[in-house]
């Protein structure tokens, strides 16, 4: 497909990799622990809009003392009996070098796959990042060299605005000024209700924000869109007509996620590009949408979807069958430096980027801050970044959740 943001994959030797051959000696799980810092201890902002009160860290150890950290999202809240109880107990004792493995078998361990979705595969994705974090460390690579080969060092982004709650001219006027702050040419707005039987956000926004858009930042911008479920086919194909008549660059999840079949009818009606895959988390249901062509654009999300190694797999089916794959990433913090990992492995895609990053003051180095719409992948070994020791000494570290 030739798309101006997304172009296909091609196929990848590297999403299983064989560590064994880096070192020769065992690298042990010694300990998971899961750390907590209530934000406003220190100084930060609560971020988008609402259950984001702490932060908290994934921290694993190696018997020999290594370490490695990742940060996960605010849904552990909810799902931190699964990530303590099920996924943790699995990897401790486990030999690192055989990762690719302990991610499958870890779906079996006491049953996992009768809880498989979002929030068992969220919490194996955080500790596998750490464990990446980690093993990077030891053997001094990223963790897109430990994929294999890097292919680029800056990635390009598109703007994702997440709201619905603006007019248009709000949205396009503030979206215009990220442009321009960070050098962008590329947009996604949200249209619809969100999972709404086709009602808008507010009557008539869709139509006059996309409009608006198009003739106010110009045809050299290209605008994607996200109807997040809102629409049936018969109203998505009605909204896509729309859409292809303002040259708009893709149309993301116009029918609710699962329902296949109408997301399957849509895309078949439409020119316009159909995206999805977000919140998918079964490599044999990412086959049947990328085999029967039920979107044209894949949008894993490497959280969601179990981590690197998993998303990885899903990559090599979509390159084989000539679909571009690019990343489902609107998370704040620091969720977008393993987005920069992944995609340094991959050919020059737009990554999401959401539009709010720079407001944010950092509590890592390197900063997330485009420059003539890119990122810059970190370097230095694991994941390239430095947490404020501040932070680390004011965490506290949770202990197992009774039930
Ligand atoms: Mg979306």
């Amino acid at each position: 497909m030739d798309h101006p943001l997304f172009s296909t994959i091609p196929y990848l030797n590297t999403c299983e990799p064989n560590w064994s051959n880096l070192s020769s000696q065992p690298i042990k799980i010694a300990s998971i622990e899961v750390l907590r810092i209530k934000r406003r201890r220190i100084g930060l902002p609560f971020i988008f809009p609402r259950n984001n009160e702490e932060l908290y860290l994934i921290r694993t150890r190696s018997t020999d003392g290594a370490m490695g950290i990742s940060v996960a999202h605010e849904r552990i809240k909810h799902f931190y009996p699964i990530l303590q109880q099920l996924v943790i107990p699995y990897f401790i004792g486990k030999d690192i070098r055989n990762i690719v493995s302990l991610i499958d078998e870890v779906y079996v361990f006491r049953s996992n796959y009768k809880l498989s979705g979002l929030a068992l595969w969220c919490c194996v994705a955080w500790v596998e990042i750490s464990l990446l974090d980690l093993l990077g460390k030891v053997f001094n690579k990223s963790v897109g060299e430990l994929f294999g080969k890097v292919v680029q060092d800056q990635i390009p982004i598109y703007l994702s605005s997440l709201r619905r709650d603006t007019t248009p001219e709000e949205e396009v006027d503030w979206v215009g000024q990220r442009l321009a702050e960070t050098g962008a040419t590329a947009v996604k707005f949200k249209i619809g209700g969100r999972m709404s039987h086709d009602a808008d956000a507010m009557p008539k926004r869709t139509e006059q924000l996309v409009a608006l858009a198009r003739n106010t930042l110009g045809d050299s911008v290209s605008i994607g869109v996200d109807g997040n479920g809102s629409y049936s086919a018969q109203k998505a194909v009605e909204i896509g007509k729309m859409l292809e008549d303002y040259g708009i660059s893709f149309f993301e999840e116009p029918c609710p996620f699962d329902e296949f079949d109408l997301t399957e009818k849509v895309a078949h009606s439409l020119a316009l590009p159909i995206a999805g895959g977000e919140q998918e988390t079964s490599l044999a249901r990412f086959k049947q949408m990328i085999h029967r062509q039920i979107v044209d654009i894949l949008q894993p999300d490497l959280i969601y979807n179990g981590g690197f190694i998993r998303t990885f797999r899903v990559v090599q089916v979509a390159a084989q069958a000539k679909m571009p794959v690019t990343l489902h990433n609107a998370r704040l913090g620091i969720d977008p430096i393993y987005m920069l990992h992944f995609a340094s492995c991959l050919p020059r895609n737009h990554q999401e980027y959401n539009a709010r990053m720079e407001k944010i003051p950092s509590w890592f180095t390197p900063s997330l801050i485009p420059k003539n719409g890119l990122l810059r992948v970190p370097r230095g070994p694991g994941l390239g970044i430095e947490i404020d020791p501040g932070i680390l000494r004011k965490a506290r570290k949770l202990a197992i959740q009774a039930i």
